[in-house]
């Protein structure tokens, strides 16, 4: 499922191609795409394109195209129109298809840029994250709740949590200053370098040209139970966080 890194490749590559550009009308194929008239949407000049946490955002006259991208969307410049494509958004210059096998994704028309989420992980500092982790909860899940911080998903969570040393079942409200520092630091330079490397790509991400990403290469827990851990030769474990499959090393990740 893309996470921010994947959704920030793929802003910063439409920024590149349709920033600027008449969005002559968008052509939807399946139901589950939406409920909005986006058939309305006409000759729309797209201002800029931008993430909002796991979400593409495209700013057109009317508003906030927002594209979700659920368990299996992607965004595809030009590509040929295929079984799962939902939606496809033709420019002056090309056209876009939203492609999304489980349907899970959604394009919507917002008249406000939204923010109904949490804070950006990249984008905030030590008072945010202190008070983000004013929470009685075990720490994965309050990464994972995106109305407290935005854009985190299953595997960058797993990967942050075993590089900054911390038990995904931690109380968030027990964690010290040099745990909530080591936390911070650790989000920003995985992220920073996965979206370096256009994501990862597990299952369906590619970005819009259809390459994959290559953080997954650079993974060191996620889907790495029975492997040694890499820092310390422990066996890594599987466990079920808020019902999401949860790796981590017992001997690095003390609880
Ligand atoms: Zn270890």
């Amino acid at each position: 499922m893309p996470e921010l890194p994947e959704a920030e490749t793929l802003a910063r590559q439409l920024q590149n191609l349709i920033a600027g550009r008449s969005l002559r009308q968008i052509t939807v194929l399946s139901q589950r795409v939406t409920r909005d008239p986006l058939a309305q949407v006409r000759q729309q000049r797209v201002d800029r394109v931008q993430r909002y946490g796991k979400w593409v955002l495209l700013q057109v006259d009317v508003g906030w195209l927002v594209i979700r991208l659920g368990m299996t969307g992607t965004l595809r410049w030009c590509a040929p129109q295929g079984p799962y494509t939902r939606a496809i958004l033709h420019f002056e210059h090309g056209w876009l298809c939203f492609n999304d096998i489980r349907q899970f994704g959604s394009i919507t028309l917002r008249p406000q840029l939204p923010n109904e989420l949490g804070p950006d992980p990249l984008e905030m500092d030590h008072r945010d994250w202190c008070s983000m982790l004013r929470s009685n909860r075990a720490l994965k899940p309050a990464l994972l709740d995106q109305r407290k911080l935005r854009g985190l998903g299953n595997i960058y969570t797993d990967e942050i949590l075993f590089a900054a040393g911390l038990h995904p079942l931690v109380e968030a409200t027990r964690l010290g200053e040099p745990q909530i520092e080591r936390l911070e630091r650790c989000t920003v330079e995985i992220l920073e370098r996965a979206i370096e490397l256009g994501g990862s790509s597990i299952s369906d991400f590619v970005d819009v040209y259809g390459r994959p990403g290559r953080y997954q290469f650079e993974h060191r827990i996620f889907r790495r139970a029975g492997e040694p851990c890499s820092r310390c030769g422990e066996r890594i474990q599987r466990i079920v966080v808020a019902q999401r499959g949860t790796y981590y090393c017992p001997a690095c990740q003390r609880l």
